[in-house]
């Protein structure tokens, strides 16, 4: 109802409209199922962050290719910002964007948030038998999803054991596939009993340990530090409304146009979970 309130064309659908509706989906242990029904579907992350970029070049950003690895602060304020080069760059206000690297950034001007790198794992498969017709991104509650990618799929879970990772560990866990994720594409698509894998890859996701939200705004004492972190795998829908949120801080002092103040700094520091349970 809250989507819909809001302009988006989701509809739920009970068993029976489901199955004819998508006639090669399991329902049998399902009580029903949502469907954006228009104006959904994916998109090619580093073609829309390539376009942001541009854009930001155009409007006059410079884009340094270097890594932070010191800030120097006096009187409540990160005055620069040292480079693994060598070079300081003296600092007006100071965005974390570090991704799941977050709370290294933070540790600089000696702040902590609850960020860490989560591994994901992608899976791309061929099926021997075809879906037919269109298939949507199909989220099971398994937590397994999978979604046409050409004439093959792209796949992924919420791995076992998952739990906070080291920065440089991007080593796959093939198993996974074998033993969790084809089990439940299996159960839920039963035409996904012939598959194979082509391609994978490991990822981190920027998980917010406390509520899986986006921490947006600035630090109460660190007064020019401003969080930009902690989307914890559902960053890239957001980072339109988040860009957009960070610039007004900066240029105004406050939100203008949307309202992020859920998101802020201060409820981690108070312990108070503005919680996201829809995460994949
Ligand atoms: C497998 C996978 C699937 C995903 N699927 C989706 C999806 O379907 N929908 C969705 O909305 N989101 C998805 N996400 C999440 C999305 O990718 C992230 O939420 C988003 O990229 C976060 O953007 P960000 O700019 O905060 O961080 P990032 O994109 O991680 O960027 C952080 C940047 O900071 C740089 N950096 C880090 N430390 C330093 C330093 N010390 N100095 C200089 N630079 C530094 C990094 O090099 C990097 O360029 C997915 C993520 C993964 C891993």
């Amino acid at each position: 109802d809250l989507q819909r309130s809001l302009g988006a064309h989701t509809v739920f659908l009970e068993p029976g409209p489901l199955k004819e509706r998508f006639p090669w989906l399991n329902v049998e242990d399902l009580g029903g199922g949502s469907w954006g029904s228009r104006e959904e579907g994916w998109f090619d992350s580093m073609g829309m962050m390539n376009g942001f970029r541009r854009a930001a070049r155009a409007s006059g950003v410079e884009y340094i290719d270097n890594a932070v690895t010191g800030l120097d602060l006096a009187d409540g304020r990160v005055v620069s910002v040292r480079l693994a080069t060598g070079q300081t760059v003296a600092c007006g206000t100071l965005v974390n964007a570090a991704g799941p690297r977050a709370q290294q950034v933070a540790a600089m001007a000696g702040l902590s948030i609850p960020v860490a790198p989560y591994k994901r794992y992608s899976f791309v498969f061929a099926s021997a038998n075809p879906i037919p017709g269109r298939m949507p991104n199909v989220i099971d509650l398994s937590g397994t999803f999978v979604r046409p990618e050409g004439e093959l799929f792209l796949t992924g879970n919420t791995p076992q054991g998952d739990g906070p990772a080291d920065y440089d560990d991007f080593e796959m866990h093939f198993e996974e596939f074998d033993d969790h994720i084809w089990p439940a594409l299996w159960h839920r698509i039963p035409a996904f009993d012939a598959l194979k894998v082509q391609t994978s890859w490991t990822g981190h996701y920027e998980y917010n340990m406390l509520d899986h939200n986006g921490i947006v705004g600035f630090h109460p004492e660190v007064r020019n530090f401003m969080f930009a972190n902690g989307f914890s795998g559902h960053g890239l829908q957001q980072s339109p409304a988040v860009g957009r949120a960070v610039s007004e801080l900066i240029v105004h002092g406050a939100f203008q146009t949307l309202d992020l103040s859920p998101f802020c700094y201060e409820r981690i520091s108070r312990n108070e979970p503005f919680l996201e349970e829809a995460v994949i």
